[in-house]
């Protein structure tokens, strides 16, 4: 890996006379000098823990702000979004382990500082910037630097991610976020051990600080895999949860699988899955439940708590009819939606447009 990518952190301590522990996320590496991390994109190098992949990322692509998906952020608007390479869980799911797996720096092709990116940004009047593709707690220096630059020209930011962060880098993490999609990857230890190599407590902690700590929007996604995470029961107890810790107010998206990575054993999430899951969570009073990864106007679209009438139709990423003030309230009967509402709906559409930034 090029020294010139290499960035100081400063969550780490030594454990002995070797080794340094990365306090980043609950992994909790202990590294000699030279090691890498299971994330591979943090190292022990020269008597700290250094990220090795700074400033360089594994591509930039526009998106509308739903593929995110996050449905009450700047609704309709484009987001510039990028990610680098490695990930802190493993999941055998994984739809973009090219990337988060990736050992190769080759995967790396396209370098920006945080200003070049924000300038990107504004330059292709995207409202905000994504840290998505791979797990931004990774390169959380990166993605912190980019959200500052982002700040300055009035370009919000959002991350992407499993949540698996630990307390004292999640806090300054998320002083420098606009918004969040979190997933919520099952609701059983088991699901995060044998499926993702990892732990769900520490993500229940973080949606908690999210919701009961900071002023980040925050969005909640669960992508149902037949037989392992999609039972009625833990559907019930997952939604349970969110209405009895987070409230009815935070939107909880329920998404199709494919198979991928190491996961080509079972099949496609059925979209009467998705819409029994939604069904669960409504019953247990969560407001805004949507479907996603299927063409489904219902379980895609924004209903007022309130007056039930449709206020966002939205099928896919594509807006239809809006039924909202600029400031998002209900048109039918004034009540406020929850979100971050700014004028009228973007127009991007369901558009996906690849960038290289040197020709930006
Ligand atoms: S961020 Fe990477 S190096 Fe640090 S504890 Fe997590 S997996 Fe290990």
């Amino acid at each position: 890996m090029n020294a010139a990518f290499e960035h100081d952190t400063r969550y780490w301590h030594w454990v002995d006379a070797e080794r340094i522990q990365c306090d980043v996320c609950p992994r909790a590496c202990k590294l000699r000098p030279g090691q890498r991390g299971m994330c591979f994109v943090r190292g022990h190098e020269g008597g700290s823990i250094k990220l090795l992949t700074y400033g360089r990322s594994s591509g930039f692509c526009v998106d509308p702000i739903e593929k995110k998906p996050l449905n009450h952020f700047l609704p309709g608007s484009s987001v510039l979004s990028f990610g680098t390479a490695g990930c802190n869980l493993a999941c055998k799911f994984c739809q973009n382990w090219s990337i988060s797996k990736s050992r190769e720096v080759d995967t790396l092709a396209d370098r920006a500082s945080p200003l070049e990116l924000a300038r990107a940004a504004r330059h292709l009047e995207c409202a905000s910037v994504a840290f998505t593709y791979n797990d931004p707690v990774v390169f959380m220096e990166y993605a912190i630097d980019v959200a500052q630059a982002c700040r300055e020209l009035g370009i919000r930011s959002v991350a992407v991610t499993a949540g698996y962060m630990c307390r004292e880098p999640r806090t300054e993490f998320y002083r420098h976020m606009d918004a969040a999609n979190v997933d919520l990857k099952g609701f059983t230890e088991r699901f995060y051990y044998k499926i993702c190599g990892g732990e769900l407590q520490p993500v229940l902690e973080t949606l908690e600080y999210l919701r009961h700590e900071t002023q980040v929007w925050f969005e909640i996604t669960t992508l149902l895999i037949p037989g392992e995470n999609d039972s009625d029961a833990e559907i019930d107890r997952l939604s349970a949860w969110v209405m009895e810790r987070l409230g009815p107010d935070v939107p909880l998206h329920f998404t199709a699988f494919h198979p991928d990575w190491k996961m080509t054993d079972k099949p496609r999430t059925p979209a009467a899955t998705l819409t029994r899951a939604r069904e669960i969570a409504r019953r247990n009073g969560l407001h805004f439940v949507y479907t996603g990864n299927v063409h489904d106007a219902d379980g895609g679209s924004t209903y007022c708590p309130a007056c039930s009438e449709r206020v966002i139709e939205r099928d896919w990423y594509e807006l239809g009819d809006w039924r909202l003030t600029p400031r998002g309230a209900c048109t039918a009967c004034g009540a406020q939606l929850p979100g971050v509402f700014d004028g009228k709906p973007g127009s991007w559409g369901r558009n996906r447009r690849p960038v290289r930034l040197a020709s930006v």
